[in-house]
């Protein structure tokens, strides 16, 4: 008898509304999962399984069949079996040539094989036209209506038709497909569901060693000092006080590094004299890690404008205001107002505010549901021109934080400076040095070599 393959019918309809079958090899979480999405989006299932019994857990309008006979009624075969298994696929190559089998497998550890197991899938039955989608999508997302997990399915593959007809099943299914391009790109795919947060590993562990310092700093200066001079227990400014210094000080240090590396690529571009130049892999890694730099400066940020909205309800500062006045009561008298303090108070808390509000305005313009709606001219206007003055304003606003005591010699405790002068160190070298770099006699060099000027071309005519 002459057949038809089903792939080639399914090529030739798939511009029909009836929809295709689609056959799951594996009964598991997964391809029961899958099952269900797809009987919901009007497909036609069929399992392939080693057990053509049926249960209560999978869909009851699925068929279940042997692997051979399931094989025979789709033209689209998603593969829901770990990639160890995959030698049973051996035996029906005959059945499984010229189908789709989709590949949704993943590993347990990042590069776990030499090839990536669509690759290997695709050694295993050369006939088939294999494609890399769902892999990216668990179990339990589909179960619960993707509504609460990621859309994107990245997809991948070698034949273009067999892809597009991947595509359109995983549009169906209220997803969103990302093509990646061909079989080659399966093995990034395959790693990306095991990498954990891998551009916050960078901010996250400096945020935790900045912060650790800083605390023990702070401990010294604020804690241990008065205690061993004065006899004070001051050991209760470990709750708010302390962490009221650190938070603003990982602010403006985490919001400096954000700029540093920029100035510092600037730096190297106008020492070689060219952009074609690779820069180091140290500042590569450090300035694809920009955002998450800010992010976790915005958190601290936050936490410090939570910390200070708090200060007047502290029993430790009702205390002292009390005494102040009581004080002022008994000797009857009432020091006039210092209009310099209150003019340093309130440029401080004014400072403060404005760079708090451009810092959320970063962060805002950093989602990806924000940025993707404005170009990049704006984009760069937004994170670099804004960027800037947020860390001009913060480091103002630390600046004046130290007012008349700024770099007075009675401030220094054991030989230490206050915490918040530490803190002033890289953002005023990224401030100096950004406005050294924007004199024209550098910044028109630099201008020229972001726009492919050579001081000494490698290949010249
Ligand atoms: P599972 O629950 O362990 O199911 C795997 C299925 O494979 C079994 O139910 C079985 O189906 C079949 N199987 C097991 N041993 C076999 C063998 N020796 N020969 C042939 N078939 C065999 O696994 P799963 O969680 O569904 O995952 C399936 C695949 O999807 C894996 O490659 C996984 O990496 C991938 N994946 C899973 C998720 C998820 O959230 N679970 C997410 C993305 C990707 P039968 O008993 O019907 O034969």
């Amino acid at each position: 008898m002459n057949k038809i393959p089903s792939n080639i019918m399914a090529l030739a309809s798939s511009t029909s509304n009836k929809r295709e079958t689609v056959c799951i090899f594996g009964t598991g979480d997964f391809g029961r999962a899958l099952g269900h999405k797809l009987i919901q989006c009007g497909y036609p299932v069929v399992f392939g399984s080693r057990s053509t019994q049926t249960s209560n857990l999978i869909p009851k309008d699925a068929e279940v069949l042997s692997h051979a006979e399931a094989a025979q009624k789709a033209a689209i075969i998603i593969i829901a079996i770990q990639r160890q298994h995959y030698n049973f696929l051996a035996p029906l190559a005959e059945n499984l040539h010229g189908k789709v089998l989709v590949d949704i497998s993943n590993n347990l550890k990042i590069n776990q094989y030499p090839e990536s197991n669509a690759e290997y899938l695709a050694q295993m039955v050369p006939g088939a036209k294999i494609v890399k989608a769902f892999n990216t999508v668990s179990a339990w997302a589909l179960q619960s209506g993707t509504l609460d997990a990621s859309r994107q399915v990245f997809v991948c593959g070698n034949d273009m038709e067999a892809k597009q007809m991947v595509m359109d099943i995983v549009r169906a299914l209220g997803l969103m497909p990302l093509d990646q391009g061909s079989l080659l790109a399966a093995q990034e795919i395959e790693n990306y569901p095991l990498r954990l947060f891998p551009m916050w590993k960078f901010p996250i562990l400096l945020s935790l060693g900045l912060t650790t310092f800083f605390f023990f700093y702070c401990l010294i200066r604020d804690v241990i000092y008065p205690y061993v001079y004065e006899n004070k227990d001051f050991s209760f400014f470990i709750a708010i006080s302390i962490p009221n210094r650190i938070c603003p000080i990982l602010a403006l240090i985490l919001l400096a590094l954000v700029y540093l590396p920029g100035v510092l690529a600037a730096i190297i571009q106008l020492y070689r004299g060219t952009k074609y130049r690779r820069f180091p892999d140290w500042l590569d890694k450090w300035m694809l890690c920009r955002k998450q730099l800010g992010l976790v400066a915005l958190a601290f940020a936050s936490l410090h404008v939570v910390y200070t909205l708090v200060i007047p309800i502290r029993s430790f500062v009702r205390w002292r205001i009390i005494s102040h006045t009581v004080s002022e009561a008994l000797n009857n008298k009432t020091e006039p107002l210092d209009t310099t303090n209150a003019w340093l108070s309130d440029s401080y808390l004014a400072l403060g505010i404005l760079g708090f509000f451009l810092f959320v305005l970063l962060g805002i313009t950093s989602l990806p549901s924000v940025s993707n709606n404005v170009n990049w001219r704006e984009f760069r206007f937004v994170q670099s021109k804004l960027g800037y003055l947020t860390l001009v304003l913060c480091t103002a606003h630390t600046l004046v934080y130290g007012g008349k005591w700024f770099l007075s010699p009675s401030s220094y405790r054991w030989y230490l400076p206050n915490a918040y002068m530490l803190s002033l160190i890289i953002p005023c070298i990224v401030l100096v040095v950004k406005f050294v770099l924007i004199f024209p006699c550098l910044d028109k060099p630099l201008t020229q070599i972001r726009q492919g000027w050579e001081r000494n071309p490698q290949y010249s005519e």
